[in-house]
């Protein structure tokens, strides 16, 4: 299967596949905080992943010049805990004693690129005004300017991590989730004249990431997880020691926030 993320397609309008998707956070900054020569081996886009508390992976990308994936997921949330609260105060009128429910919502987060300054302060001002709301990010990279990592690094319901084995091995089968569950929408069903066109292509891919969700459950390693990933849906990542380099930066990461300074 040909990449899909040649240098140029950052200019366009990105068809989102999971092969895409799981590329980029493989390729995010896996030289070790440098960039590389050749510019293009780190990805210019954003995708975040959140696992909701109802447990439906929900997918986020930035584009060019608008808002970023961050942000475009704090809106989605506050619409959500906007209509808990609406529900929860509909059933606390039929039973009073619920009435001091409000919601509680951990987040756990998977993004490419840690949060920019700006993104750190308006996820510590949305912290602020939801005060049972509880983040856990985990990013590939730090974003070149450290400024809102060090930022959100001080806070008591914000959980900032590099990613790690086990990381890596939940946002594979997140992504994979949440294309499998798309995919499935769109598969001819019963009501055959309201189902889009899904082609034979298409289901192929769908038994495909099946079969490799099923195989990579038991497997322990997230980048033994990874490199069966790559291999079983032939996705290419270039260059071939991919893997080694993004252990080594995700080491690096983690060294990095350790001896980094918590700047408020
Ligand atoms: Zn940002």
């Amino acid at each position: 299967m040909a990449s899909k993320y040649e240098p140029d397609s950052f200019e366009r309008d990105i068809d989102h596949v999971f092969d895409h998707d799981i590329a980029v956070m493989i390729r995010s900054g896996y030289s070790q905080g440098k960039w590389p020569k050749d510019r293009f081996e780190w990805p210019k886009e954003t995708i975040l992943i959140v696992q909701s508390p109802e447990g439906t992976p929900k997918m986020y990308y930035n584009k060019p010049n608008e808002l970023h994936a961050e942000l475009l997921f704090q809106a989605d949330l506050k619409a959500d805990l906007e209509a808990d609260l609406e529900s929860d105060l509909d059933s606390a009128n039929k039973s009073p004693e619920s009435a001091n429910k409000s919601p509680e919502y951990t987040c756990t987060l998977y993004i490419n690129y840690s949060p920019c300054g700006d993104c750190a302060d308006k996820i510590i001002q949305f912290i602020e005004k939801h005060d049972k709301v509880e983040f856990n990010i985990h990013f590939a990279k730090t974003f070149t300017d450290k400024t809102g990592r060090n930022k959100l690094k001080g806070n008591d319901r914000i959980t900032l991590s590099p990613m790690d084995s086990s990381a890596w091995k939940k946002v594979t089968l997140l992504m994979l989730d949440y294309y499998i569950g798309k995919m499935q929408k769109s598969k001819p069903g019963e009501d055959a004249d309201e189902s889009l066109d899904i082609e034979g292509s298409d289901i192929q891919k769908l038994k495909k990431m099946e079969n490799l969700k099923e195989k990579i459950q038991s497997i322990e390693s997230g980048y033994e997880v990874l490199k069966k990933t790559v291999e079983d849906l032939g996705i290419d990542i270039k260059p071939d020691d991919w893997k080694e380099q993004r252990e080594k930066a995700d080491e690096y990461e983690k060294q990095d926030i350790k001896n980094s300074v918590n700047k408020l």
